[in-house]
């Protein structure tokens, strides 16, 4: 495995691979891999010759008060478990590289970066599609894999990616979850032994909730209202939003139906989680 740190190089690496006819699938990361980059690693590389995995933490996209500077790296263990799953290139370039002058282009997709973690986090959705956008002119993938935990940053990309004529193949993957179904992140981390016990809530309260699809309660108020119980039994727990959505358009959905997705955003201590589900979707343990 590579580890690239300029995008001359990268690009130039990108452009040799094209003229092989070699296809790259990218895997956008900001690295502390967990088991969830893993398997995103994995799916990239049934969809392309080459896996290009991009390691970049991105200071455009965290807010003046969020974790940018505490955000966990550990570049070393990184290599080694990307080399581990057969990636061909580890693109992890500095700020300096990236942005060599602050950036006065960006990305903006209205509408659906406005709604959900757009409304706490303004312009993290810009700073994320714009270097998304970056990504894609320097590595050219043919395909880049996503995971559905970040929901709304998948619907975002896709939406760029169609209105800006990439050929880029935008691929998900359902989300990845411990043992508990607390779904994998790299800020699970900063969780102290008694949030981290909290923690499952969510996913406990997106199982409450399917069972009451199940058994025919469509109203989303009446959903809502049950998840919330559910996640404020734990005092350590402060909701940002739940919502209930269409999966498509992200909006706001009153009766559930077969698009409908119940995405939330809660703060344990100081870390930030998000989780989303499909309500009608059946998936190993909900
Ligand atoms: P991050 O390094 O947190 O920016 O995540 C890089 C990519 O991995 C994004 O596409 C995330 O959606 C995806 N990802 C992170 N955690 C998970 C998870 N638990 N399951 C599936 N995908 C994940």
């Amino acid at each position: 495995m590579e580890i690239i740190k300029t995008l001359n190089r990268m690009s130039a690496w990108a452009k040799a691979q094209e003229k092989s006819a070699k296809q790259i699938s990218l895997v956008p990361t900001m690295g502390s891999f967990h088991e969830g980059h893993l398997r995103l690693m994995r799916r990239a590389a049934e969809l392309a010759d080459l896996v290009v995995v991009s390691l970049f933490v991105n200071p455009i996209q965290f807010g003046p008060a969020e974790d940018l500077t505490s955000y966990p790296r550990n570049m070393e263990r990184d290599a080694a478990l990307a080399r581990e799953e057969g990636v061909a290139v580890l693109f992890a370039p500095d700020q300096e590289a990236m942005y060599p002058d602050p950036p006065l282009t960006r990305v903006v997709v209205s509408g659906l970066s406005a709604g959900l973690c757009g409304l706490t986090r303004p312009g993290h959705f810009d700073g994320v599609c714009t270097v998304v956008a970056k990504l894609f002119n320097i590595v050219r993938p043919a395909a880049a894999v996503f995971g559905e935990k970040d929901y709304q940053q998948l619907a975002v990309i896709r939406r760029m990616a169609m209105d800006l004529n990439w050929n880029i193949d935008i691929v998900a993957h359902p989300i990845v979850r411990d043992d508990d179904g607390l779904a994998l992140s790299s800020r699970n981390r900063y969780l102290s032994p008694d949030e981290r016990q909290s923690a499952p809530a969510l996913f406990k309260a997106i199982k409450v909730a399917r069972k009451m699809v199940r058994g025919g309660i469509i109203d989303a108020d009446r959903l809502l209202a049950e998840v919330e119980t559910i996640i404020n039994m734990h005092d350590n727990i402060e909701i940002e939003y739940l919502s209930i959505i269409d999966c498509e358009n992200l909006q706001v959905k009153t009766r559930i139906d077969k698009r409908s997705l119940l995405a939330m955003a809660v703060r344990i201590g100081g870390t930030r989680l998000i989780d989303n589900a499909m309500l009608f979707e059946e998936t190993e343990g909900a």
